[in-house]
């Protein structure tokens, strides 16, 4: 396995089970990838990328015993708070129906809409949650193979009304823009839905296909399967990994950390093993690569290896990494306008900074030219609000996720303009908490380019490709490439690249390791 990522972690853990002898070999020295704790002052941990749970897979929680590992997830209630200029911060509920009295508040006629069109979009997450820990539908398939791929495909919409393939394809390919605008008459309502569903990806909001955010997010997660759950992990991000990686250690897995790898040895058209930078050599019959498509192919595999048309589509995929992450030690709670009063510690953990559909817009339309927007969308975590041992007595750990920003700026580079990123940051923060920027007292802006040197991300794509519908299913990584292997034998793609794509959900590590396993049972039978 090269590479300790969630997915790589949850591969392995597969693997080893299913009686393997595996390998996992991390070029960083904490393990993790994407879902780590990192200190970032003396005694302070954050969540240095990823920040909140909310897809991880209750089928990996379960099969992975993560519990008894030490994972603890608490669910993040509220979810989401938006705090208005001069007015109330609304937050939105784990519970409907509190969520629904929140709305009414700003406008009945938009309660209304929103639990008519909840309804239509938890039905509608339904069909397409199952394909979450299966293969994308196999468009290639021939012969009895196709037949029996439209069968299952078939099945899992079965039931699915010609009014609900209309609304689909809304959600797939429309813009979230556009539909919040046709449908709810609040510019708060409407903000509400944007901050929670535009999250990482290229677009601003009335681009084609942001949307799908709103049917993503309904697909369940947490260890009791709800849909729409966000969970704060207490320890940090670090701690599922920690569990995982303790996970495939008790399946029998060898994981190692500071070991990156230079190479994956292909010859004849076959995976022979990998070869570490530092020289040594490890044979092996089966490699998954937990990188991103772009390094692993281009990379580490290289051009010379792989079928040029495969090249040319894996040099096409949009990376391009339009976020950046912002993380601090502060001396005191931020004070943040329009907070109810009656808010315990936890119900103060988060808030995000958007001011309306046109504000993310035109932020992302300076992003798009290379520019560093005049204002940034912000979304804030207090995690010590929830874990008070992520630091010392008195101090408080806040992450800030920033979009939109561009990983190609258009004059100069990402070493002069760090500083001006984090001052906009807390430009931004200031404007609905003004006591943050007296009470940093450390602060770590990570670029899109810092995230690409740190966790290894090209271009410092959070997901290892944008996820857009045309970089989805079947053509995750790429068409023709969508199951996890790939055009050289015994070599597979397992994170993020892969279907069903980003986020801390394990499902395309369970996925690729399932692949696996069956590809070898299939050989041995043969045998
Ligand atoms: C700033 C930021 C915020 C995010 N926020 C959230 C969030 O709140 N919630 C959420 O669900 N998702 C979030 N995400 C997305 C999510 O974290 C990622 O999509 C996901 O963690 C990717 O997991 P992965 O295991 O597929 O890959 P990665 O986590 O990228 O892991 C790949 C691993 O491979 C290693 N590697 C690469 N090359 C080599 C090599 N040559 N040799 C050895 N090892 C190698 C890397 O070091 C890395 O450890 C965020 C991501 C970032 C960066």
């Amino acid at each position: 396995m090269v590479g300790a990522g969630h997915n790589g972690l949850t591969a392995a853990a597969y693997l080893a089970r299913g009686g393997m002898r595996t390998l996992v070999l991390e070029r960083r020295d904490v393990l993790g990838g994407c879902c780590v704790t990192e200190e970032i002052a003396p005694g302070s941990r954050a969540s240095t990328a990823s920040y909140v749970a909310s897809m991880l897979r209750p089928e990996v929680i379960r099969d992975l015993q993560l519990r008894a590992h030490g994972l603890r997830m608490v669910p993040c209630s509220p979810s989401l708070l938006v705090p208005f200029r001069g007015g109330a911060a609304v937050p939105w509920w784990p519970e409907r129906a509190r969520t629904v009295a929140e709305l009414r508040r700003l406008s009945p006629a938009d309660a209304d809409t929103f639990v008519r069109v909840d309804d239509q979009l938890r039905r509608l997450a339904r069909y397409l949650q199952p394909f979450f820990l299966e293969p994308p539908p196999d468009v290639h398939a021939q012969g009895l193979a196709g037949v029996l791929e439209a069968v299952r495909v078939g099945r899992r919409f079965r039931g699915i009304s010609g009014d609900e393939i209309a609304q689909m394809a809304v959600f797939l390919t429309g813009s979230l823009g556009d539909f919040l605008d046709r449908h709810y008459e609040s510019e708060a309502v409407k903000t509400l839905f944007l901050a929670n569903n535009v999250y990482g990806k290229h677009g601003g909001p009335y681009q084609p296909g942001s949307a799908l955010g709103l049917l993503f997010h309904l697909l369940s997660g947490g260890e009791h399967e709800e849909q729409g759950f966000y969970g704060h992990v207490l320890g940090g991000m670090g701690a599922i990994t920690q569990a995982m990686a303790a996970a495939a250690r008790g399946f029998g897995a060898e994981v190692v950390a500071g070991a990156p790898v230079a190479r994956i040895d292909v010859r004849g058209g076959r995976v022979r093993g990998v070869i570490l930078e530092d020289g040594r050599e490890i044979e092996a019959a089966t490699v998954l690569s937990n990188a991103d498509p772009r390094r692993t192919f281009l990379g580490l595999v290289g051009e010379a290896a792989l079928p040029s048309e495969f090249v040319r589509a894996v040099r096409g995929i949009k990376m391009d990494g339009p976020c950046a992450k912002v993380n601090m030690v502060l001396g005191e709670e931020p004070r943040v306008g329009g907070m109810p009063a009656s808010f315990t510690p936890s119900e103060r953990s988060l808030f995000t900074l958007v001011d309306s559909l046109d504000f993310a817009e035109r932020c992302y339309d300076q992003a798009k030219r290379g520019l560093l927007p005049d204002e940034l969308w912000v979304d804030c975590v207090i995690a010590t609000n929830v874990d008070p041992s992520l630091a010392p007595p008195g101090k408080h750990v806040m992450t800030c996720f920033v979009q939109y920003v561009p990983y190609r700026l258009r004059e100069g580079t990402w070493d002069e303009q760090r500083a001006e990123l984090g001052r906009r940051v807390l430009e931004k923060i200031a404007e609905h908490a003004p006591n943050v920027p007296g009470a940093v007292e450390a602060m770590e802006v990570l670029t899109p380019l810092d995230l690409e040197r740190r966790f290894g991300l090209t271009e410092g794509n959070i997901f290892h490709g944008d996820l857009s519908l045309d970089q989805l299913f079947f053509m995750r990584p790429v068409a023709g490439w969508a199951r996890y292997r790939t055009p050289v034998e015994g070599l597979y793609l397992c994170g993020a690249g892969a279907h069903p794509g980003g986020g801390v959900t394990g499902a395309p590590g369970h996925n690729a390791a399932r692949q696996v396993l069956r590809d070898r049972g299939r050989r041995s039978g043969a045998a």
